[in-house]
């Protein structure tokens, strides 16, 4: 038999995940001997044997790969054989050589849920159990390399047995870092509001007990506390929200297995599958009328946020009496979700009436992901745990970029040659604790992936934190136009470098000429745009506290049209206009926007729809959702004016044809469907347009706007019914969430250059 001895590289997220004991099973299994080792060009292998061997080998590589990696690519070439007996794993010590990719954290693994409920198994109903394909990563890291002593579990030694596992590479928990067991590793305790311990010989099932009696709970979990109460209670949902200072936003509940939620929520094969992957995040699912939970727990809305447990501990939770639970972030309104045990006894003692406690640190929290289906494919909202910090793969490699996103729902990147890092879920910028968090994983990240910027890019809106944050850097600048940005980033995500059409439809965007932007056709790539067409720029009467206040933006957007003329509609007569008329003729304190997103409040408000909202975007999604999911066959065609090559879609006819149907009677699920049509086909004609006249036929869809689905799922359809070729986002959010990748883009085509 001829031998052959190869050396295979292979790159991608292979580091940390459990790869080397794949690969020496494997080999092991094939027959081969050589050696693997982590260095910091990838994993390195080296095999020899039989010409067979090697093709069995290489086959089931990629089909048998731990469920955690992700190969990108393998490299392969022959080299002189050697006098090997075995095949064995070489240990690394270098730093430099494990630089590696980090794993997010992972939802419990079926092997570890059949221990957990074993009751002949040494970590039975143990709250920590985890292994090599499951647990804390991300959110327990101080320092690289990703090793015990550099995680929150350097306080827990592991006893014997733990160590044994550790050691055996043929055993599931081999270099599984937050290895553990009730001997050695974290444990977890009730206390009251002041922080007092209770007694408990089962901490858990008093926790069952109280959360059944009504209580708010406060409990650590895996990136941070949520607040949990009993889903069916309709008392202690009430009492939550007072505490959070949320009074109708939805709450995400937490269900104990896939068919409780199929009682909650209609599910489909994407649905199904997300819920139960490895990411385990808040899937937004349609509801069910006969959903047996307290009213209160997303009102006005038809959908629910579910997802499954995905900690030990919250198995144990809900294992028992109840079966679904509210799990809320914990933390008051928008500010960042709590981590630190004496942290949250402050912070939360006027929320929660006792708390579920670990002494397990996290050392960067991280809030649930959220996701949800349009066009057959799930799609994030908010992109946070289970996927941060798992890179983005960019076409080609450049210089290291840090983008610091834009304000709200900031999300901040970090580059390193292909690859993107984008953080978890920030938050709002504007309170000082999430303002301290953004600097915190900013220096996280680069320390931990031990990347240093060349560049930082960031909004041109001169008042975002994020914007002056960065100019108090001492690193080169480089400032980018929001929708810019969200087209760079939907092209990022799709390895697009030509230029393309991109309907940019969002809420609020600082334009290059110092209005507010956001519903835009862009022409462009990495190195440039030209705004071809947008809504014709509105005032915004009292600027961005209008935001709240959809009927006042509708008033607005009337006023403009029919001035004093006003008509006579029934949602607005209860409201004080004088006031807002007088800020408006006098043009004070009125910036003007082209947003979409207000356009969609004028109209809503107009509608009937909501007046005032109590979270981002209410009005819309309740219009959206008003047209039940139907666009009827009322159309209008907002036809673009053409001035100076630019198209400008005119508010006049927009709110002559809705007045004159309101008018005539029509209800809000009627005006809701011809609008959602109307704003279809008017993007289609516009699109068709601008195919004519640039030759392009791809079109990028980006912007917060596109969150709904009605519009979305419509104009993809259309848009494809004529042939052209549509790219979206499947990787990062197509709201703020997702900006930061395209300004790495953008500031890697800068640096180029
Ligand atoms: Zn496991
Ligand atoms: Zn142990
Ligand atoms: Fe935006």
């Amino acid at each position: 038999m001829k031998l052959l001895r190869r050396r295979l590289t292979i790159n991608g997220i292979v580091q940390g995940v459990g790869f080397r004991p794949f690969i020496y099973a494997l080999a092991k299994d094939v027959g081969l001997v050589g050696s693997v080792c982590n260095t910091s060009d990838g994993v390195k292998v080296e095999l020899q044997g039989s010409t067979l061997q090697h093709e069995q080998f290489n086959k089931r590589l990629h089909g048998e790969a731990p469920p955690l990696s992700t190969i990108i690519s393998v490299k392969s070439e022959e080299i002189p054989t050697a006098e090997d007996s075995d095949f064995i794993i070489i240990a690394s010590h270098d730093k430099a050589a494990v630089s590696t990719l980090i794993s997010p954290d992972v939802a419990t693994c079926e092997d570890c849920k059949l221990e957990l409920f074993d009751s002949t198994n040494r970590r039975y109903k143990y709250p920590f159990i985890n292994c090599t394909n499951c647990g804390p990563r991300y959110t327990i890291i101080e320092n690289i390399p990703y090793d015990r002593p550099y995680t929150s579990m350097k306080h827990f030694p592991l006893c014997e047995v733990c160590h044994t596992e550790y050691q055996d590479p043929a055993d599931r928990r081999f270099h599984a870092q937050p290895n553990a067991c009730p001997e050695c590793g974290p444990e977890i305790w009730l206390t009251d509001q002041k922080g007092d311990k209770i007694e408990s010989n089962d901490p858990v099932s008093d926790t069952i007990e109280l959360l059944a009696r009504g209580k708010i709970i406060a409990i650590k979990g895996l990136g941070g506390f949520h607040l949990a109460v009993d889903a069916s209670n309709a008392d202690a949902v009430a009492a939550l929200r007072m505490a959070k200072g949320r009074d109708e936003k939805p709450l995400a509940l937490m269900v104990s297995n896939l068919d409780s939620a199929k009682e909650l929520v209609q599910l489909n094969q994407e649905e199904n599958d997300t819920l139960l992957s490895i990411q385990a995040p808040i899937v937004l699912c349609t509801s069910r009328a006969s959903a047996k939970i307290a009213s209160n727990i997303a009102p006005g809305n038809d959908r629910l946020g579910i997802m499954l447990p995905y900690t030990p501990l919250h198995h144990l939770l809900l294992s028992e009496k109840l079966d679904t639970l509210v799990m809320t972030s914990a933390n008051f309104s928008e500010e960042p979700i709590c981590i630190d045990n004496d942290e949250a006894l402050e912070r939360l003692s006027d929320l929660a009436d006792y708390f579920l406690l670990h002494n397990r640190d996290i050392y960067l929290r991280s809030d649930d992901s959220v996701v949800m289906e349009m066009s057959n494919t799930i799609r994030p909202i908010r992109r946070s745990r289970g996927y941060a910090p798992r890179p983005i793969f960019l076409k080609k490699s450049g210089p290291s970029i840090l983008a610091v996103g834009g304000e709200l729902k900031n999300v901040v990147a970090l580059s390193k040659g292909e690859k993107v890092f984008l953080s978890q879920h920030i938050g709002d910028l504007e309170n000082l604790e999430a303002y301290e968090f953004f600097q915190m994983t900013i220096d996280h990240i680069q320390r931990i992936f031990e990347i240093e910027p060349e560049l930082i890019v960031h909004d041109l809106h001169p008042e975002y934190l994020s914007t002056k944050w960065a100019k108090d850097q001492s690193l080169p600048l480089f400032g980018v136009q929001h929708h810019h940005a969200h087209l760079a980033s939907c092209m990022a995500e799709n390895n697009l470098d030509e230029p393309v059409i991109g309907i940019i439809m969002d809420g609020t965007g600082y334009g290059t000429d110092g209005t507010i932007w956001g519903g835009e056709f862009l022409v462009g790539d990495a190195s440039g745009f030209e705004r071809m067409a947008h809504f014709e720029p509105m005032p915004l009467p009292g600027g961005e506290a209008a935001i709240k206040s959809p009927w006042r933006i509708g008033l607005s957007y009337l006023y403009q049209v029919f001035g004093d003329n006003l008509p006579a509609i029934p949602a607005l007569e209860n409201h004080d206009i004088q006031p807002i008329v007088q800020m408006l003729e006098a043009r004070i304190n009125s910036p003007l926007t082209s947003s979409c997103g207000r356009l969609f409040d004028a109209v809503a408000a107009l509608s009937g729809g909501r007046q005032e909202i109590r979270y981002e975007a209410q009005a819309a999604i309740e219009f959206m959702q008003a047209a039940q999911n139907q666009l009827g066959n009322d159309l209008s065609l907002f036809k673009p004016l053409s001035i100076d090559k630019k198209h400008i879609i005119p508010i006049k006819p927009i709110m002559e044809s809705l007045v004159s149907r309101i008018q005539a009677g029509k209800t809000i699920r009627q005006l809701s469907q011809w609008f959602h049509h109307s704003l279809i086909q008017t993007f289609v004609d516009i699109s068709v347009q601008l195919r004519a006249e640039t030759g392009i036929n791809k079109i990028v869809l980006s912007g917060g706007v596109f969150q709904n689905q009605l519009l979305f799922e419509g104009l993809l359809r259309d848009l494809d019914t004529r042939k052209f070729s549509t790219i979206t986002h499947q990787q990062v959010p197509t709201n703020d969430g997702g900006i930061a990748l395209g300004q790495v883009a953008l500031g890697q085509n800068y640096l180029r250059k």
